[in-house]
């Protein structure tokens, strides 16, 4: 695998209109955010959401990553647990793990049972399981004493896509990284940044409107908003930052 630094690759981004993909999953407030978006012309909405970055940013200078990790390796395998698992849990789950599998080598040596048991209480831990020991017997053969550090090498391991691929580029290498996870999906949904659902569409979305270097801070800060104040059942309107910005704030 080739190891030099260089930007997170993208796709070249389709235009809105062919991006463009009625809501199925999404609440009836993401729904109506979504329909306000696609009024708003691609400059005005490109204005507001530098405006957005700039607010959150600003209200969360303390978002960042939350996973605990010493290595490019063991944010990868955290992000991988993280799945439909809080980060809280990852971190208590973690230290016994790599202490007995502190690095690619050891991991991919792993036996299935032992690595489940060590992983059972972030759920789903017969795939991640597989994926863990997956992806490090390739890291293991490719790039030992390295780390890939090139998006179409990430994604190419198993149970990796590309939003545990932009948390280790963000963090480990200051690659411009968006990353779209549930929150960040249902917050720039009820923004109106976005008329799509799929992960993929977003970060295209927001790769559009915002400059690269606020990739990163923007994504730890939506994620903190997300989490502390426009949360899934009671989104607390009245003390948002960006109230005045939203789309959603009186749905
Ligand atoms: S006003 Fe703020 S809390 Fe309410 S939906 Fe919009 S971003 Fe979320």
């Amino acid at each position: 695998m080739p190891t030099s630094r260089r930007a997170n690759t993208r796709r070249k981004p389709a235009p809105r209109s062919v991006h463009k993909k009625p809501s199925v999953q999404g609440a009836g407030m993401e729904r109506r955010a979504s329909a306000s978006a696609a009024k708003m012309s691609s400059a005005r909405l490109a204005g507001a959401a530098k405006k957005i970055a700039r607010a959150l940013i600003g209200a969360y200078p303390d978002a960042r990553c939350m996973l605990d990790h010493t290595s490019a390796f063991q944010l990868l395998v955290a992000t991988i647990l993280a799945a439909q698992c809080t980060d809280e849990r990852v971190n208590m789950v973690t230290p016994a793990l790599f202490k007995r599998f502190p690095n690619a080598v050891a991991m991919a040596e792993a036996e299935l049972e032992e690595l489940e048991s060590l992983i059972r209480s972030t759920g789903f831990f017969h795939n991640k399981a597989k994926s863990i020991k997956g992806a490090s017997a390739v890291l293991a053969k490719n790039c030992p004493g390295s780390f890939p550090h090139l998006m179409e090498d990430l994604v190419s391991l198993p149970g990796v896509g590309r939003k545990t691929a932009n948390v280790v580029l963000g963090e480990c290498f200051g690659v411009p990284a968006i990353i779209v996870d549930t929150h960040f999906r249902r917050v720039i949904q009820r923004l109106g940044l976005t008329e799509n659902d799929d992960p993929d569409r977003i970060e295209e979305d927001i790769a559009e409107l915002l400059p690269q270097k606020d990739w990163t801070a923007f994504s730890h800060a939506i994620t903190f908003h997300g989490r502390k104040c426009c949360t899934a059942r009671e989104p607390n309107h009245a003390d948002c930052p960006v109230r005045e910005l939203c789309p959603s704030r009186d749905l």
